[in-house]
């Protein structure tokens, strides 16, 4: 399912793509993808495109001549170049290029989604303007993530998800950056000391730009596809050894979805800031029970 560096791989292309080309004609089939909104909007889309940009999950295309359209690629979405003439399969909406090219929405399940807005309207179209803190647009440090999370009594990788809160995490790169960070995925954001929100802002950017370096190519496999590699850390490796403490990956289900996670790395309780709190509980029983958990 594509998050953030699809997205952004997503915009990069349809920078490349458009870059000193017209589109010519647009056209498209009414469809789930409109969500209601009217497909003219959408094939109405003509002349130079002005800018590409991209928040959390959604790119923002904005023409010169004051017309654009948000999109987001929901589960299956995806924007392809084709030769003209070329079917493509699952094409939703077509921006045809005065060289003869066809970039195509396909989106074979149909959850992607496509709102045609003005150029100068397009961050305030409800769905963007509701989005939080996106890590590569905005910037993402340890202060702006704990304020972006902790007043919230959601766990944490819930809250990573929450797009109102950071814009573009979703189940894999939540769970790629818990890992890197060495947290557990059911942690309070309340538990969290300064160095681990520190940690945990690193690890997200260090996820993000990660999976950015592997998408250089003019198509991007997701990892959901048949045959597609997997090159996550822990996404989707439940049962094998975690390279770093030779525990094997398990996975529970935390918010209707399915989280990925070290139980030797990943603890669940916090290894620093819960002990000030609890001065009366027994100290003594902590260390064998993180020792415990390590070695089962
Ligand atoms: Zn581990």
């Amino acid at each position: 399912m594509p998050e953030l560096p699809e997205v952004e791989v997503a915009a990069r292309a349809l920078r490349r793509w458009t870059e000193g080309r017209t589109v010519a004609s647009a056209e498209a089939e009414p469809s789930r993808i409109f969500r209601g909104a009217d497909a003219r909007g959408f094939t109405a889309l003509r002349g130079k495109v002005a800018s590409i940009s991209r928040r959390g999950k959604y790119l923002m295309v904005a023409f010169e001549d004051g017309r654009g359209f948000v999109g987001h690629l929901g589960m299956t979405g995806k924007w392809v170049r084709r030769p003209g003439g070329h079917p493509e399969p699952y094409s939703k909406a077509r921006l045809r290029l005065d060289s003869g090219e066809v970039l195509h929405y396909r989106d074979p399940r149909m959850f992607g989604r496509i709102e045609p807005a003005p150029a100068g309207a397009l961050s305030r179209v409800p769905a963007v303007a509701a989005l939080g803190v996106d890590p590569l647009v905005d910037g993402l440090d340890a202060a702006r993530l704990k304020a972006a999370l902790s007043d919230t009594s959601m766990d944490l990788k819930v809250a990573l998800m929450d797009q109102s809160r950071v814009a573009g995490l979703g189940n894999i790169y939540a769970a790629e950056a818990l890992y890197r960070a060495r947290l557990h995925p059911a942690r309070k954001p309340a538990s969290l000391s300064d160095a681990e929100w520190k940690v945990l802002s690193g690890a997200i950017h260090a996820a993000l730009e990660f999976a950015l370096a592997q998408e250089d190519g003019d198509e991007i496999a997701y990892v959901e596809e048949p045959g597609a590699p997997n090159p996550f850390l822990v996404y989707g490796r439940k049962g094998e050894r975690c390279p770093a403490c030779d525990t094997a990956f398990a996975s529970f289900t935390q918010g209707g979805r399915t989280t990925w996670y070290c139980p030797g790395c990943q603890p669940l309780r916090p290894v620093k800031p819960a002990r000030k709190a609890k001065k009366a509980a027994a100290p003594a029983r902590k260390t064998p029970t993180r020792a415990k958990r390590r070695t089962s």
